[in-house]
């Protein structure tokens, strides 16, 4: 049989035609903007990914372009991890530009703090003109991120911002910069600029194995959030004034354990100083509240439950958490719920300059009673893995340091080291981090509805948990507290105002999947500490 051929006017008409259809395909702008208006986040995504690899200030400005603050916080940070990968110089000063420009907004916030698992040497010139001409809080994170960034040129960045630094006037970025140097040199020269600059008279001309050998390049996996990060604030807690509280009210009769959670764990692993204290012992007329600087809640059950030593659940389901006892003899109940004195105790302690961390079911056992009209629950939320981000315009918060970034080496193996028994949490694979990470909602989680905007700071939030009634989707709140009994902290430049402070999270530690989601709670928690550390000295004086 013959074949037919097209005729070559045909082939040029249809080859003409393809080529215009794929031109006009091509239009990542057109794209963009499409995929924003109609929310859809896999179209956003796969022309976020094309505008990076064509990685030039045109595809800079079509990002610039469809920024907008988010009424979709998954594509708003889309867009923003997109801008944050790219590395042609020509778009990083666009980014600079605009960040400097725009450094009364929250927006420009979000995209320096995005740009913080960028470990690219050509965002330097980014981080060097905010170190120059930013606000406090941007020079912060500036700091922050060349401590990850491990090159000789950060150094030199970082020491030629500390040679204009005062001692007295700028304790905040002195302490950054010196906690970034820490991190780049894995040297430890003390919290003063004169023997770092010393330091780097000395070595300047070294070689770079001599200068930088970062706490992590040692190899070996990266097992706690300890491995990387400064921890300068945390060791040097007192023990006695560090307390993790604990539900101790069954212990003696019933033959498991009535706490969900086990912080003292972590905090031990992390090396952070910490007294364990039982439910009674903190309900008992002899606990000195005058004495403590923070209480550390595990979520635990304290509802009436059949609490008798054969007590046993395994029956039927009797709401998200509970089951059917299926064991025999006594079925005493036991309500182990604090008391409304001790609620009041906890209100005056944190208005006084206490700090509280809660978790989970504390939300109904302590928050909903202490602070009242704060936050609350509407529902509790099944079992699920939910995509967490920083809440719109929170990323530079002190409390999210570390939380949305990789661990800085890449010389950490990906592969389990063999102490690790199977079925544990996965070690951290260095460059696969993105902004995003997963958080792991146990069953029957209370979820959390802001009552009192503008007091409370959402920190972390996820797109999934949004919803017309609950519009902010929250995973970690904070909150000030100040009564009448407050206590002055801070200096004449501290964001602080007196009193104390609320951090309450969904869901628990030591549940989440991989060590990544895992070191978002270890660092939230090491931040919240750190920051009592610094505020309770002053306080004292
Ligand atoms: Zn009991
Ligand atoms: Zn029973
Ligand atoms: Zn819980």
């Amino acid at each position: 049989m013959r074949k037919r051929f097209l005729p070559p006017t045909l082939v040029v008409i249809l080859t003409a035609l393809l080529f215009s259809i794929t031109l006009w395909a091509a239009n990542p702008a057109q794209d963009l903007q499409n995929g924003v208006q109609k929310k859809d986040r896999t179209k956003v995504k796969k022309v976020v990914e094309e505008l990076v690899s064509q990685n030039d200030v045109k595809a800079c400005n079509t990002l610039l372009d469809a920024l907008t603050p988010p009424p979709d916080a998954g594509i708003y940070w889309l867009i923003l991890e997109g801008l944050s990968r790219l590395s042609n110089s020509d778009a990083i000063s666009k980014l600079s530009a605009y960040i400097l420009t725009n450094k009364t907004k929250d927006i420009s916030r979000d995209l320096l703090g995005a740009m913080k698992n960028n470990r690219s040497p050509t965002i330097l010139p980014l981080l060097k003109d905010v170190l120059g001409k930013g606000p406090e809080d941007m020079k912060i994170e500036s700091l922050h991120q060349l401590g990850s960034i491990q090159t000789k040129e950060s150094l030199e960045v970082l020491f030629a911002f500390i040679a204009t630094l005062d001692e007295k006037n700028d304790k905040d970025l002195v302490k950054e910069t010196i906690g970034a140097l820490k991190r780049v040199t894995g040297a430890d020269k003390g919290n003063y600029p004169a023997s770092w600059l010393a330091w780097w008279k000395e070595n300047e001309n070294k070689q770079l194995t001599d200068i930088i050998k970062p706490k992590t390049s040692a190899g070996g996996a990266i097992n706690s959030v300890k491995d990387y990060r400064d921890m300068t604030g945390v060791e040097d807690l007192p023990k006695e004034k560090v307390f993790v509280v604990r539900n101790d009210r069954c212990d003696k009769h019933y033959q498991s354990d009535r706490n969900y959670d086990k912080i003292q764990e972590v905090l031990t692993k992390l090396g952070v100083p910490h007294t364990v204290l039982g439910k009674s012992e903190l309900e008992s007329d002899s606990f000195n509240w005058k004495e403590a600087w923070v209480l550390v809640f595990n979520c635990n059950y304290y509802k009436d439950l059949h609490c008798g030593k054969d007590c046993k659940g395994g029956g039927v389901a009797t709401g998200a958490r509970t089951q059917g006892c299926i064991g025999t003899g006594d079925h005493m109940n036991h309500d182990t719920e604090l008391s409304n004195q001790t609620i009041q105790k906890i209100k005056e302690f944190v208005e006084s300059g206490g700090y509280l961390f809660t978790e989970d079911l504390n939300i109904r056992e302590i928050i909903v009673r202490a602070f009242k009209g704060i936050i609350t629950d509407t529902k509790e939320i099944t079992d699920q893995t939910v995509q967490i981000l920083p809440a719109p315009g929170a990323i530079l918060h002190p409390y999210l340091k570390y939380v949305f970034e990789a661990p800085p080496s890449s010389d950490a193996p990906a592969i389990p080291s063999s102490e690790e028994k199977s079925g544990e949490t996965q070690s951290v694979k260095p460059g696969e981090f993105r902004i995003d990470s997963e958080w792991k909602i146990d069953n029957g989680s209370p979820d959390i509805k802001i009552l009192k905007k503008d007091v409370v700071t959402v920190l972390v939030m996820s797109p999934k948990l949004v919803n017309k009634s609950n519009p902010e989707g929250a995973i970690a709140v904070t909150w000030g507290v100040s009564g009448q009994n407050i206590v002055t902290t801070g200096g004449d430049k501290s964001s602080y105002a007196g009193g104390g402070r609320v951090l309450h999270v969904m869901s628990h530690f030591g549940h989440q999947k991989s060590k990544v989601d895992e070191f978002a709670l270890q660092n939230l928690i090491l931040n919240f500490l750190i920051e009592l550390n610094q505020r309770r000295p002053k306080a004292k004086k």
